[in-house]
């Protein structure tokens, strides 16, 4: 399949961008167009060309998914990565983009539509299907997951039992990362759910979204000022012939990469903006010192970093989707995130 060799080229970071559809609200009108791309029926397409003041930039990246690729044609792209958390592996799977640029479709899609689910539904769906049919060839595995958000560079556990905490998560819990010599990272405090079934781990999604909300204005809001970050951790043994597996999926719905001004801000939403702009300057920085191989990589920048550093070196495996919204009036937007990916890539 061409697919794998894509991946054996790249090496272990690969980058795929998605352009959402237009919708109702977007500012078209009779504008042209100013992103195009290759329709689905051009199965690998890679470039997206972006049209500014008459300008045209072109990128290209290791796919290009367009507005009429459904969750199952995208999944279907992304199914061995997360099949090799299970081979135990470390995957990060990154959404990259502005607020509004389907970030969060892309990763939990609309669980109510069976067809609209996202990569985190149906990621998991495969591995508990997987790990499954593996019995039978004696393996067995154990799934813990956690959910987190990154908020001002403070850790807030979404499955911290709700009575006690507050606005800043639980009182007295510190939330302090540790990787340890066998590359197992251990937040104190974090809550750490064994996990059985689908069932389980879509109600943890569940309280996880509603804890992101609790105590916010808006959810829309405050989420696209924090990072969310999944993470099941996969151990398997084989009784027949004793082998081991320690895998580990993270997935991850970045906060808004939009330009946030620092001139009008002030008081909280400037410490907001400064964290959002180190976390995603720092995650860029590291990708790229990694993708170049350099022999410093600057994981301590930022708390996001630092939390999956075991994840994005070594032999793991990242893969970034960089969203972008089609809609003219983001196009100076649009132009940022896919230079952002261009670099990473
Ligand atoms: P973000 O998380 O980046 O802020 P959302 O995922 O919330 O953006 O997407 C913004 C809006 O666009 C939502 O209403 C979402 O349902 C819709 N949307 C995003 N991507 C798609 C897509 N590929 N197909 C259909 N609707 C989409
Ligand atoms: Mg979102």
């Amino acid at each position: 399949k061409l697919h794998n060799t894509i991946l054996e080229l790249k090496g272990n970071i690969r980058v795929f961008c998605r352009v959402r559809p237009l919708l109702p609200d977007d500012g078209a009108g009779s504008e042209a167009p100013v992103v195009s791309y290759p329709t689905s029926t051009e199965s690998l397409g890679r470039g997206i060309d972006v049209t500014q003041s008459g300008q045209e930039y072109s990128f290209t990246f290791d796919k290009v998914f367009g507005h009429d690729t459904s969750q199952q044609d995208v999944f279907v792209e992304i199914s061995q990565l997360v099949q090799s958390a299970l081979d135990g592996y470390k995957v990060c799977i990154f959404a990259y983009g502005q607020t509004g640029s389907g970030k969060t479709y892309t990763m939990m899609g609309r669980p109510e539509a069976p067809e609209q689910k996202g990569l985190i539904p149906r990621s998991l769906e495969q591995i508990f299907q997987s790990s499954q049919s593996l019995l039978t060839q004696g393996w067995k595995f154990k799934m813990q997951a956690s959910m987190l958000e990154i908020y001002n560079e403070t850790i807030r556990d979404l499955l911290a039992p709700r009575p006690s905490s507050t606005e800043n998560g639980i009182a007295g819990k510190q939330y302090t990362i540790k990787h340890d010599a066998s590359g197992n990272t251990h937040v104190s405090d974090l809550t750490i759910v064994d996990v059985c079934s689908i069932e389980e781990i879509s109600s943890l999604l569940r309280q996880a979204a509603q804890s992101r909300s609790v105590g916010k204005t808006q959810m829309n809001e405050h989420s696209s000022r924090s990072h969310f970050v999944f993470t099941l951790r996969i151990s398997g043994v084989n009784e027949n012939t004793e082998q081991q597996v320690q895998g580990v999926l993270n997935l991850i719905d970045l906060a808004g990469s939009e330009r946030l001004s620092k001139s009008g801000a002030t008081g909280d939403r400037l410490k907001e903006t400064q964290a959002i702009n180190k976390s995603l300057s720092s995650l860029s920085d590291v990708i790229f010192a990694l993708a170049k191989k350099e022999d410093h990589v600057p994981f301590r920048n930022s708390k996001l970093t630092y939390l999956l550093q075991p994840c994005l070196g070594g032999d793991s495996k990242t893969l970034m989707f960089v969203n972008i919204s089609p809609d003219p009036s983001s196009v100076g937007e649009s132009l940022c995130s896919l230079r952002f990916a261009a670099r990473v890539n």
